[in-house]
């Protein structure tokens, strides 16, 4: 037999790919998917603009995707407040696909890449993949408190003096946006740094959370990352993007994969974009499903981290793997992200939030509660 961890690069050996399971169970709220499918109106566009795109799949895609390029702008644009033009853009198979690019140019063997964990798992996955060395920074100095203490990054970005920083705003798995005080002062102190800030959750944070791509204007060497899987109900399709400096961007043709973005992923992202608002209609309804999770979840005695996000940290189990085997067996598949005491649960539709709490309501009379 052969010996495949002996041939595998020596640098991936032991590692865990990512693994959120994929199991068919009534309640799924493990993956912060929309629970709304794609609305009827929209579905009828993508089928159209298949159609029109089909007879000449003998050839490649628009290599530069420009057209698809150009509506991302747009609606950043539109939606943010900030001018971003087509040139800042750039897209890829997910948000997961842009980072990787991101560190296949600017990480890489005998660099660094830091993070400040808990954080997105797929940020130090990505970069290792890439041959990048990852340190794992931390948030705050106290165990339990989940937002990031800006002089403790500070002085982190300052010893290890990385090549590519990864915040991530509001923060998957614990929901908290970041105050944009906390990237520049980040930004300033990496002084040889692509600054990365990971927006996926950016369209649920409440009123009054400003967006990095703010910050845009005269820091050249940062990034500010989104994508169509989240808010937009669109995680099937794969399409996530970034803003940033347009010679920045220029420099990521390098390490692309020739015609990366199909037509067909082309087509359906625009035909999507032509329907922002309809796609976007039910992010409210999301957000009144997440804060009446976090309410749920205070009244049966939890300890929910506020949130952002379409999802809720939330605090206070016993034995977290154990609740979550049992919310399981009741048909409710969250998440365990490996923080003790903690389970991350999606807001779905409400029905699916009414349902998580019952299912956590008989799993405490179980489990018992914790030690909060
Ligand atoms: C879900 C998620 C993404 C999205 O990844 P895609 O590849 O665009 O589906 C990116 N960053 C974070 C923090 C996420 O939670």
């Amino acid at each position: 037999m052969t010996d495949f961890q002996a041939m595998l690069r020596a640098d991936l050996r032991g590692g865990s790919p990512y693994g959120a399971p994929q199991l068919d169970v009534p309640v799924a709220v493990n993956t912060n998917e929309s629970s709304h499918p794609v609305p009827h109106d929209v579905v009828e566009a993508i089928a159209a603009a298949v159609t029109r795109v089909a007879p000449g799949l003998n050839r490649y895609p628009d290599r530069e995707f420009v057209e698809l390029r150009t509506a991302l702008a747009g609606y950043l644009s539109v939606t943010t407040g900030c001018e971003i033009d087509r040139e800042q853009v750039w897209a890829g198979n997910g948000s997961n696909e842009v980072l990787q690019h991101l560190v296949q140019a600017f990480g890489g063997p005998g660099r660094i890449a830091l993070g400040f964990t808990p954080s997105y798992s797929m940020h130090p996955i990505i970069s290792r993949g890439v041959g990048t060395t990852w340190v794992d920074g931390l948030r705050d100095a106290s165990p339990d408190r989940f937002d990031i203490d800006t002089d403790l990054a500070v002085a982190q970005v300052r010893e290890h003096d990385p090549h590519v920083v990864f915040l991530c705003s509001p923060n998957n798995p614990t929901g908290t946006a970041l105050r944009l005080e906390t990237v520049t002062a980040v930004y300033d102190a990496a002084p040889r740094a692509i600054v990365v800030v990971d927006e996926a959750y950016a369209e649920f944070a409440r009123p009054g959370t400003p967006s990095a791509l703010t910050l845009l204007p005269g820091r050249d060497r940062l990034v500010v990352t989104r994508t169509m899987s989240k808010a937009f109900a669109f995680a099937g399709v794969r399409l996530g993007y970034l803003a940033a400096d347009p010679q920045l961007t220029e420099l990521l043709r390098l390490v692309r994969l020739p015609y990366h973005l199909s037509s067909v992923t082309q087509a359906v992202a625009l035909a999507a974009l032509t329907h922002a608002r309809t796609m976007l209609s039910m992010v409210e309804q999301i957000k009144a499903s997440r804060d009446a999770l976090v309410q749920g979840c205070t009244r049966l005695g939890l300890d929910p981290v506020p949130s952002d996000a379409n999802f809720v940290l939330v605090g206070g189990f016993a034995d977290a793997r154990a609740s979550w085997q049992h919310l399981l067996d009741r048909g409710v598949l969250v998440r365990d992200v490996g923080l003790p005491h903690h389970l991350r649960i999606t807001a779905g539709t409400m029905q699916e939030t009414q349902s998580v709490l019952d299912a956590l309501a008989l799993t405490l009379d179980q489990d018992g509660k914790g030690t909060a």
